[in-house]
């Protein structure tokens, strides 16, 4: 039997990955055309080239979240497609890598076409999707619900409350997404982001927040996000890295950072795995925790198998290093 053994012999845990840059175009494709939609790429072909990233068509943040939101989460909007593609992710992070430990984020208000969509509906059939994957695959899964810097407080106040109600039925956690332009703690609402992280955590839910991934904001968001919100992870969070006495806090606080290497190098938010691996060698030097992710697997051409070798391949991390941040991702997941 072929299949892909993990030589770091330790559970494999994937606690960054977006539905928007993780199902297979071969699946984008199908529902695409289930749906009807039109699409401007006439063959396969173009389709794939349209929906993952490439130093061609990537040159920042902005532009990757510009391939999720012209065209993944549109495709995905419906309860059929988002249950495909939640059950699809699942089943291929397991086939192609063996990780069967994962927490899937999306936005539920991006996948019901501004509204038109009613979003019980597109929240209970990605709850089946991810059933169905675990019954299917047995591997160990839970759904994050991503609110957006761009949107106003009043709807992510509503996706805060839906992340409560479907608690018991697989929803494990809320994060902030969203193009780092504008910072979640410039939001005039943020007092009132305070206190709604505050209920959601006192509601059993797990909080993380993308924070501190491009220069853009810098170590400072990161450093505001850690003392007023104080989520147990912080999604990058490599701007950190610049900043002495924030990596002592993040430290003394044990929050965890979800690195996505891939992710960093293709948006450039690093210029490269030099620069990637001095971020780290500054983490381990100042004790600051992080996890291994994918962030957008086919979005970025990758999976975790080939992160793991690329890690291995440019000497961030030993393989030791590597069981023990899986170890560590396994500890600090919200799935209970
Ligand atoms: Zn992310």
């Amino acid at each position: 039997m072929i299949h892909y053994k993990n030589k770091l012999q330790v559970e494999l845990v994937d606690l960054h990955i977006h539905v928007g840059g993780a199902v297979a175009p071969h699946i984008m494709w199908s529902l695409a055309h289930q749906q009807g939609m039109k699409l401007p790429a006439k063959t396969y072909w173009d389709f794939w080239q349209l929906i993952t990233a490439s130093p061609e068509t990537v040159h920042s943040l902005e532009d990757y979240v510009n391939i999720m939101h012209q065209w993944t989460e549109k495709i995905q909007s419906s309860p059929e497609a988002i249950q495909r593609c939640v059950y699809s992710i699942i089943a291929k992070e397991y086939r192609s890598s063996n990780v069967s430990h994962i927490e899937l984020r999306f936005n539920p208000m991006k996948r019901n076409k501004g509204g038109e969509m009613d979003l019980d509906h597109i929240i209970q059939a990605a709850v089946h999707g991810l059933d169905q994957a675990v019954l299917d695959y047995g591997a160990k899964a839970g759904l994050i619900f991503c609110l957006a810097r761009e949107f106003p407080y009043e709807l992510n106040e509503i996706i805060v409350r839906k992340a409560v109600r479907y608690f018991k039925w697989g929803v494990v956690g809320i994060d902030m997404a969203g193009p780092e332009k504008r910072t979640f703690e410039s939001d005039p609402d943020f007092k009132r982001y305070v206190t709604l992280f505050q209920e959601a955590r006192e509601r059993g839910l797990g909080i993380t927040v993308h924070t501190g991934e491009t220069d853009a904001t810098g170590p400072e968001s990161v450093r505001q996000v850690l003392r007023d919100i104080r989520p147990e992870r912080i999604g990058h969070g490599i701007q950190a890295a610049k900043d002495e006495a924030l990596m002592k806090e993040l430290a003394v606080a044990g929050t965890v950072l979800e690195l996505c290497p891939s992710s960093n190098i293709q948006t450039r938010a690093v210029e490269g795995w030099q620069e990637f691996k001095e971020i780290v060698a500054k983490f381990k030097q100042y004790g600051v925790k992080f996890t291994i992710n994918t962030d957008g697997p086919y979005l970025l051409r990758t999976n975790m198998k080939k992160e793991i070798e690329l890690l291995l391949e440019n000497d961030v991390l030993t393989e030791d290093e590597l069981k023990q941040s899986f170890e560590l991702a396994r500890s600090v997941s919200f799935i209970k």
